[in-house]
């Protein structure tokens, strides 16, 4: 068998320990002599293994009990609705940050319940700039703020969080358990599963309390946070497989030091790609170095008719997913967690060999 390395946006890389567990638990697991996809929901085994998930979220980003942990179905877009519906409590307004191709999908979907005031956006520089804040144009009487921390499409990060007087709501969707955040600075984090988290099928929700209790009447109760957080993610039949493989996730980041040894790791793998990126002549990031994801990094060739050679040649020695978004070209190498530093090393090395052979 030979593993290749993978740099897909998501469905993304999953760590190989989790994967062999999996495997090995696959038909029996801990000698129940069924597969724990076949359990019920209401069984011990099941609910034990999403209480043990949620307990090793809350240690890993240090959840107090004032926020709510919630797994839910439909992937981080669900809950583009879901944020307005939940959150406006009777404002017919919410301010919103336009960093990107996410950005602009949340702030579409949250048109359809409420004015959106855009505050900012870095449309202008083709995205590839976070607004200062200083230019932000808050709204008078907004339910939230929403914004999305990391845009896996554009590769720009904010690395700074706003201050504001009402609730900041973020899609961390390709940054969430990079490194540490102060989850005490939101109203409510959410995100999909597929790229840090675990397999697709799952999106994960961490509420201040708080804020519960004001969806919209015709909020779907599939929608509703405060049906999901009062049934504890069982409200209907979870994704069961994927919320176990999340906990297997969880458990192998605590085994790797927790959140601030990955910070290290994810720093060094960016630093290294982005240095090879500008040492040369022939690659090229469009971001400005200080709003760069650790994420998602894209980067053109000088000469876009090399693109198909570069992506044949790549997958060739086994590294694939690079060809960039279909919306932006060129490549992106997108190193969450499981892509180990040396899928890193790996890509750099051929980087260098392509260049030296075609540029
Ligand atoms: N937000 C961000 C930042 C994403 O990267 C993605 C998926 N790539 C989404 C939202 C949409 O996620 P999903 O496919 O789980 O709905």
């Amino acid at each position: 068998m030979t593993r290749c390395y993978n740099f897909c946006a998501g469905p993304a890389a999953l760590p190989e320990a989790v994967l062999q567990t999996a495997r090995d638990e696959m038909l029996d697991w801990h000698g129940k002599g069924l597969s724990i996809m076949e359990m019920s929901h209401r069984s011990a085994e099941v609910v034990g293994v999403a209480d043990a998930a949620e307990a090793s979220l809350r240690r890993l980003l240090d959840i107090s009990d004032d926020y709510a942990i919630v797994f839910l179905h439909g992937g981080a877009s669900t809950q583009f609705s879901a944020v307005p519906l939940n959150l406006l409590g009777g404002k017919g307004s919410a301010d919103y940050v336009n960093t990107g191709q996410w950005s602009r999908k949340a702030i579409a979907e949250a048109g359809r319940y409420c004015d959106v005031n855009v505050v900012a956006s870095s449309e202008d520089t083709n995205f590839s700039t976070i607004p200062p804040f200083e230019e932000w144009q808050l709204g008078a009487d907004a339910a939230y703020l929403h914004y999305t921390p990391n845009e896996t499409i554009g590769g720009v990060e904010f690395p700074w969080t706003p201050q504001v007087d009402v609730p900041l709501v973020v899609d961390m969707s390709s940054t969430i358990l990079s490194r540490p955040i102060d989850v005490n600075a939101y109203g409510a984090i959410y995100a999909g599963a597929q790229k840090n988290i675990g397999p697709a099928g799952l999106a994960l929700l961490i509420v201040r309390r708080d804020l519960l209790g004001k969806a919209h009447d015709l909020c779907p109760a599939m929608l509703n946070w405060q049906v999901a957080a009062d049934n504890e993610s069982m409200y209907n039949t979870p994704p069961t497989y994927a919320l176990y493989l999340a906990g297997l996730v969880f458990e192998w980041l605590e085994k790797q030091g927790g959140l601030q040894a990955m910070a290290e790791i994810n720093r060094r793998k960016a630093q290294k790609l982005y240095a090879a990126i500008d040492g040369s002549a022939f690659y090229a990031n469009p971001v400005e170095p200080a709003s760069r994801s650790l994420m998602n990094v894209p980067f053109t060739l000088a000469d876009a008719e090399l693109d198909k050679t570069f992506l044949a040649e790549s997958e060739a020695a086994g590294l694939l997913n690079l060809k960039g978004h279909r919306s932006v070209g060129g490549m992106r190498a997108s190193i969450y967690n499981a892509v180990g530093e040396d899928a890193v090393d790996a890509l750099i090395d051929f980087m260098r060999d392509f260049e030296q052979r075609h540029g």
